[in-house]
């Protein structure tokens, strides 16, 4: 891959890092400042089903920042765009689609044929 492409999905990925830590900041704030303001039992029960669901997200959020650090490195040590699965490269369109992806199009699609047969 092409210096010039490195440095673009760096700074992108980057960027939407600190997008994420900025949200799961807020997620967490939200949370304890929602929480006193809610005495009545029933608003607590709701603020229950609000309170499951923020950790949904930022369990989809932390798994996405986890992702994305392994990227990072994959970038710093020059294994970015390679295919975890067959050693070929994988697209600059599908990078450009999806960053975080380890695997190039033919691998994924047989994975989730794979998956699919298998009921996963
Ligand atoms: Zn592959």
């Amino acid at each position: 891959m092409k210096q010039k492409d490195l440095d673009y999905f760096k700074k992108y990925l980057n960027d939407l890092l600190n997008e994420l830590l900025n949200q799961v900041d807020d997620t967490v704030s939200g949370m304890t400042a929602v929480k006193e303001n809610f005495p009545d039992p029933t608003d607590r029960a709701s603020l229950e089903s609000d309170r499951n669901f923020m950790l949904r997200i930022r369990d989809r959020e932390s798994k996405l920042i986890k992702k994305i650090k392994l990227a990072l490195d994959r970038i710093e040590n020059g294994s970015f765009g390679i295919c975890e699965s067959c050693g070929g490269e994988i697209s600059i369109k599908r990078l450009k689609a999806r960053p975080v992806t380890t695997l190039c199009i033919e691998c994924k699609t047989k994975e989730e044929a794979l998956e699919k047969a298998l009921g996963l």
